[in-house]
């Protein structure tokens, strides 16, 4: 697994050279950004304990999207009483089948949701809303990836927690659905990229110092995401 530090208070931790978590050190223990692929969770821990970040009291996702809750369950079991976030849309596909509801709302755009959803055991214990600061990240609605797709900021760095609502491998920063050619998973998994690219022209407004993104190393450019933007815009 390999190992960056992002801004002041993250660490990046990557599986397969593309799937990545992230690890936030808060005032109490650190809060663990996403669960990588099944079989992380011994050296998610090894790696936040070696880094010093302290205690995981809270694992936040993103979306439910297999390489991002493989490992939920087995870094609950280890760690036991600690909280499960994430938002209430993106939480509905989080459940194991039968339990995982496909439904869209009458308001969402009526396209089949792609990716892998393979659902996990354990239930979120806290449901987050847009707008909401949790720990130190500013939870913001970002759908258009998966419905429910969440971002986090941090206010104290500026360091934005993308999930796959930005990519950026190869080192250039894209609107999911608008990923380069030799990356297309993110693509193929994306379910409705206008929506996707709404959600970038809502981030744009942030300070955002760098991009720290499901896929793909850290870009630190303050105008990346801006030049996201406009490249999807400018091919839609
Ligand atoms: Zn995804």
């Amino acid at each position: 697994m390999k190992v960056t530090r992002v801004g002041q208070f993250g660490w990046q931790l990557t599986r397969m050279g593309v799937v990545n978590s992230y690890v936030v050190r808060e005032r109490n223990g650190c809060t663990l950004l996403d669960a990588n692929l099944p079989g992380s969770a011994r050296e998610i821990l090894q790696e936040v304990h070696k880094q010093g970040a302290g205690e995981v009291e809270r694992i936040l996702l993103t979306h439910a999207h297999g390489d991002h809750v493989g490992s939920v369950d087995e870094l609950m079991a280890s760690l036991g009483d600690v909280d499960l976030a994430i938002s209430a849309r993106a939480a509905r596909l989080l459940p194991k089948k039968p339990a995982q509801d496909h439904s869209l709302d009458p308001d969402e755009p009526q396209c089949k949701m792609r990716g892998i959803f393979p659902g996990i055991d354990a239930m979120p214990t806290h449901l987050v809303n847009d707008g909401e600061l949790f720990g130190s990240l500013r939870c913001i609605a970002t759908p258009g990836h998966t419905p429910g797709h969440f971002s986090f900021f941090d206010e104290r760095d500026g360091t934005l927690y993308a999930g796959d609502e930005i990519i950026t491998v190869g080192g250039t920063a894209r609107v999911s659905g608008y990923a380069p050619w030799y990356f297309p998973l993110p693509n193929f998994a994306t379910w409705h990229r206008p929506t996707a690219l709404e959600s970038a022209r809502t981030l744009a407004d942030l300070p955002i110092q760098r991009i720290a993104s499901g896929h793909g190393r850290i870009v630190e450019d303050a105008s990346a995401l801006l030049q996201a933007v406009r490249e999807a815009a400018s091919k839609s």
